[in-house]
């Protein structure tokens, strides 16, 4: 059996490895080819993961990037339909919400192809978040939905898609937690001893809803300066370059380093003392390492995080933020939201 992947951007590159890793452990009879879209082009955003979490080469890599989202999301079918065409893949397997994910589930959709979507469910109810229309959209073009919590899962039956299409998998990104989490490794571009010791603030930005309006970017970094604690910014290529387009400067405790490895974001995950961020997997990934997570957005896909205490949804209000950020009372325990450490098996086992 052949099964085409489709990925393209950072967060996609972590769940395919461990998806990879299971196909290749327990299913010798598929064929897997992995196309890269090119969506996350830069070394630090593409290749280092490929390396580091030992995924396999990819076939393909269509080199569609550094474009609008219409312009890649139509070169990327266009080119991805050549592909299915002359590969004829018995599955297409799809992650998340990027451009890439639509395209591939688009393209597979219409050749009849069916569409396996890892990561289904998932809802922010705001359709302005270019995310947002990947995911509805994929979500309802696809053959089997794997969503990672019970309110993705119920999530989608409120939509109308058929409970039989839908598989309550667990989340893959935990899988790729518990599998990388010992091989974590020090970021060279920081010491040791950084943020000793009252300990250090991880933080990333990089959605649109921040990066593309000044006065959100403007606000969440003034929050940084005020939480009167060392900050350590892995800083987004795309949030990089707005942050100097806008004038804006970074504020003297806040440390800004080029994108790190997922081995090394690991490192910073289990070192530092909390995490402020508007990425969906680093929300995740706070609470896989119990930290308390303060989340730089108005509304999250992960509202389970909020609801058991360990989040906090501060928006971009800078007086939110440095409140939160001085520290939160969360429940101490953490349960097994997101599965047991099995979801990459359950979605091999399943694409039949
Ligand atoms: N990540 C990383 N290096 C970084 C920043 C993030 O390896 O410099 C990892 C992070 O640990 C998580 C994933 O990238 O596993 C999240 O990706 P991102 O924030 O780009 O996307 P989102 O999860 O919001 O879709």
């Amino acid at each position: 059996m052949k099964v085409m992947t489709v990925i393209g951007a950072r967060p996609q590159f972590i769940k395919a490895a461990v998806v990879s890793r299971a196909f290749r452990n327990h299913r010798p009879d598929v064929q897997e080819v992995i196309v890269h879209t090119g969506q996350h082009y830069d070394a630090n955003m593409s290749e280092v993961f490929f390396e580091e979490l030992d995924i396999p080469k990819p076939d393909y890599n269509l080199g569609i990037g550094g474009g609008t989202h219409g312009q890649n999301t139509g070169r990327m079918l266009e080119k991805i339909e050549d592909l299915m065409i002359s590969e004829s893949p018995d599955w297409v397997l799809v992650y998340g919400d990027t451009d890439s994910t639509l395209a591939g589930a688009l393209a597979a959709s219409k050749l009849h192809i069916p569409v396996a979507h890892v990561e289904a469910g998932l809802r922010s109810f705001n359709r302005k978040m270019p995310e947002e229309i990947n995911r509805v959209l994929t979500d309802h073009v696809s053959t089997l939905l794997f969503a990672p919590t019970s309110t993705a899962k119920q999530n989608l039956i409120r939509e109308g898609v058929e409970e039989k299409k839908i598989s309550l998998a667990g989340d893959v990104m935990y899988d790729a937690t518990l599998f990388y989490k010992e091989m974590a490794k020090k970021p060279d571009s920081i010491d040791e001893n950084f943020g000793n010791p009252e300990g250090f603030v991880l933080c990333t930005i990089h959605r649109a809803e921040n990066t593309d309006h000044p006065a959100r970017l403007e606000g969440i970094l003034n929050g940084l300066a005020r939480c009167a604690k060392p900050v350590i910014l892995p800083l987004h290529p795309r949030t990089r370059a707005k942050i100097s387009g806008f004038g804006l400067s970074f504020p003297e405790n806040v440390t800004v380093i080029d994108p790190v490895g997922y081995l090394e974001m690991v490192w910073l995950e289990k070192n530092c003392a909390i995490v402020a961020t508007d990425s969906g997997g680093v929300q995740k990934e706070a609470y896989f390492f119990q930290k308390p997570c303060v989340t730089l957005r108005d509304e999250t896909e992960w509202v389970e995080l909020v609801e058991a205490g360990w989040n906090r949804l501060v928006g971009a209000d800078s007086l939110l933020i440095e409140n939160s950020l001085r520290g939160f009372e969360t429940p101490g325990s953490v349960f097994d939201l997101y599965g047991n450490g099995d979801s990459a098996f359950n979605v091999v086992s399943l694409v039949r």
